[in-house]
């Protein structure tokens, strides 16, 4: 098990954080990082740690990224922990399940500014060294739990297209997601089209 050299929970610590006033943009942030890493770790046989590497690079992570074989198996069980967020059907459950994750996987508020790289912002996770999969839960958590202040509905849904699993998270505003992405969404448009024709020509 690896501890991280370096980690952020604000992606924007370039000159967008510099300038302050991004919470939110942030908090978006993170959940699409934890959103990424949940449908990287989970859905399939165990990724490859350069795979996961990979996405915490694509998601603000500076530096050399090391994480080991077994930190991935670590990071698998919070990702799965996570994805039952995403899964539950309404707010309540949303809810429920991340207020038991943050009472038994995530320590007491405090802030960091990495030792002056970042601006000042909050983990729950217990030192700024903590192992991958203990920053990974904390961080989420927090991310989905303002997101869920702020909304006040549900943070995010699992993909509605079949054969897709990943999770995603819901913008800011405007109708409700229900594809993990563009692919997906006309992949399925499609599929119902034809099924649509399929009917049209029975009948
Ligand atoms: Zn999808």
């Amino acid at each position: 098990m690896s501890s991280k050299n370096r980690r952020t929970d604000d992606p924007r610590k370039g000159e967008g954080a510099k300038r302050g006033g991004h919470t939110r943009h942030s908090v978006q942030d993170n959940a699409q990082r934890t959103a990424a890493l949940v449908n990287v770790l989970t859905g399939g046989s165990p990724p490859a740690p350069a795979d996961v590497a990979d996405v915490l690079r694509d998601h603000g992570e500076t530096g050399p990224v090391d994480v080991s074989p077994a930190d991935v198996a670590e990071l698998r069980i919070a990702a799965e922990a996570l994805r039952g967020v995403f899964a539950a059907p309404d707010l309540a459950e949303a809810v429920t399940c991340l207020n038991r994750l943050l009472a038994e996987g995530t320590g007491p508020v405090r802030l960091s500014a990495h030792g002056g790289d970042t601006p000042w912002h909050i983990h729950l996770d217990s030192g700024d060294e903590a192992p991958w999969a203990e920053w990974f839960l904390a961080s989420s958590c927090m991310a989905l739990a303002v997101l869920i202040w702020d909304r006040q509905r549900p943070p995010g849904g699992v993909c509605a297209a079949r054969r897709c699993t990943n999770v995603y998270v819901e913008g800011g505003s405007g109708a409700p997601r229900r594809y993990c992405s563009g692919r997906c969404a006309t992949r399925e448009r499609v599929a119902t089209h034809r099924r649509s024709r399929l009917v049209r020509d029975d009948g």
